[in-house]
């Protein structure tokens, strides 16, 4: 096999939440909180936006760029959010799509990319594939967007900074004061920002501040896998300043040549789906938020998490891979830290799952310690 496998495969390595997946499985009823999706489904009205779709024989390919009223409808919403005139627009699959091309568009071998640990897995692999360095910064123990840090990481081979407010694994909201501060030094030092806001409708304590407010050399990638629930529809979008166009062009080319075009009778049901108001959805996630941090946070040390729907605890006595094991031992199901981090030291909760499952969660990890 070595000869026929390319060498870039040895850069990554298996998601280590499928192996939790894998363990898992041979457990009669565990209390799942290892999954990255929400607990509903996709809203009948835009199932039925898309069975409609498919019907009417919108079946085929899209333009490469995304379906022409979808576009036009994302680039009003990110231009009114952001003060920008006539925005640039991609429609991906999925943010991880966008991810993809936005990497594969910008990230030479050999530079450096700035991103805040813990962190998305999936920038740490797509970074090394691409032959990428990645500079982690770290953000413990409160997780807050480290600017200073960051400030001190930038070099001369610095192609960007990743930020992901609310961010998976820790759903911390970073602050309007972060947010401007470190706008105000990508400026100053001229660093393309890309920010990933899949969980933007999921804040619970307020506003979530974009750094596409304060700096314009930012990529946006928004999506609906999380706020529609619709994780199998692979439905995402990158937005730029009109001044990054020619990043978005690039990346569109590169699409004609990977994913070709997001589903096109999804991309019907997205245009129904940007002005559907899931507000209730996320009323019901900041009470699953209350009723984890409230269980958990007497006995474990935690950050109180803003957004998303997950919180990034610290494992009691030492190594958190063997407090996970543990935990599944006692049919609950988490993450371990290292797998969004260099340390071994926390473990993901995914709170999206039923409130009586969280309740009987919190009662065995309370009980673990
Ligand atoms: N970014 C973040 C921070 C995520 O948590 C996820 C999904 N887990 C994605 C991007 C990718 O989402 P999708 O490709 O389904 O849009």
């Amino acid at each position: 096999m070595k000869e026929i496998i390319a060498d870039r495969t040895r850069l990554i390595d298996a998601s280590g939440i499928r192996k939790v997946f894998a363990l898992g499985a041979s457990l009669p009823d565990p209390v799942n909180f290892s999954i990255g999706q929400p607990d509903f489904d996709v809203p009948e009205a835009l199932k039925d936006e898309a069975i409609q779709a498919i019907r009417a024989g919108q079946n085929s390919y899209s333009q490469t760029a995304g379906d022409e009223i979808l576009k036009q409808k994302i680039a009003q919403r990110v231009g009114a959010e952001y003060g920008w005139e006539h925005p640039a627009v991609l429609v991906s699959s999925g943010v991880s799509g966008g991810l993809l091309l936005a990497f594969m568009a910008t990230v030479n071998p050999g530079d450096e990319v700035i991103i805040p640990d813990p962190y998305f897995v999936m920038y740490k692999h797509l970074v090394n594939l691409l032959g990428g360095k990645c500079v982690f910064v770290d953000s413990y123990p409160d997780f807050e967007l480290p600017v200073a840090k960051i400030a001190q990481a930038i070099t001369g081979r610095t192609k960007m900074i990743i930020l992901n407010s609310p961010c998976n694994p820790t759903g911390m909201v970073y602050s309007q004061r972060q947010v401007r501060e470190l706008a105000r030094i990508a400026a100053e030092r001229d660093v393309l920002v890309l920010t990933d806001e899949i969980y933007e409708t999921f804040c619970y304590d307020g506003g979530c501040p974009s750094i596409a407010h304060y700096h314009q050399k930012c990529l946006v990638l928004r999506g609906f896998s999380k706020s529609h629930a619709m994780t199998g529809w692979r439905l995402g979008y990158v937005a730029a300043h009109p001044s990054l166009r020619d990043v978005i062009e690039q990346m569109t080319k590169i699409q004609q040549y990977t994913f070709v075009c997001a589903p096109t009778p999804f991309q019907k049901a997205a245009i129904a789906a940007m002005d559907y108001d899931v507000g209730d959805l996320v009323d019901g996630y900041r009470r699953k938020r209350d009723l984890l941090y409230d269980g958990l946070k007497d006995t474990f040390e935690m950050a109180k998490p803003g957004g998303a729907f997950y919180a990034f605890v610290k494992a009691p006595g030492g190594a958190a891979t063997e407090f996970v094991e543990k935990a599944i031992r006692n049919n609950v199901l988490i993450i371990p830290g290292q797998v969004f981090s260099e340390k071994d030291t926390h473990f993901r909760i995914s709170y999206a799952t039923s409130d009586e499952k969280i309740g009987q969660g919190v009662e065995i990890l309370r009980r673990l310690v």
